[in-house]
């Protein structure tokens, strides 16, 4: 469904960059943009739909080699996931670190 949408936007896209009529490549370039927005929308919904059961927000997680709790000690931007965050835990008792993707709004 995605991709098909954003087939679509590269068709459209590729069209404009070959059209010569002025009016004609901007009514194009529109119809592009348009399909790029329903798969950007549509990936947001599908993200909404399925939210992360492991993943809670506020909670720390248990040391994977002790099993204490860890203490959040960074939050960092994701690269790739401008409405994500990694944050760094660290268990106090063993050193040991973990990190996680969390959303934020
Ligand atoms: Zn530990």
């Amino acid at each position: 469904m995605i991709a098909g949408y954003l087939e679509h936007a590269l068709q459209f896209e590729r069209m404009a960059s070959e059209e010569t009529d002025p009016a004609l490549k901007e009514s194009l370039s529109k119809q592009a943009r348009a399909y790029h927005k329903l798969a950007e929308e549509r990936a947001e919904r599908l993200h909404l739909s399925h939210p992360p059961k492991s993943r809670t927000v506020g909670q720390a997680p248990s040391c994977p080699h002790c099993g204490q709790p860890m203490t959040l000690i960074q939050t960092i931007p994701h690269p790739h996931y401008k409405n994500l965050s990694e944050e760094v835990f660290e268990c106090e008792a063993c050193g040991e670190k973990y990190e996680r993707a969390v959303r934020h709004s």
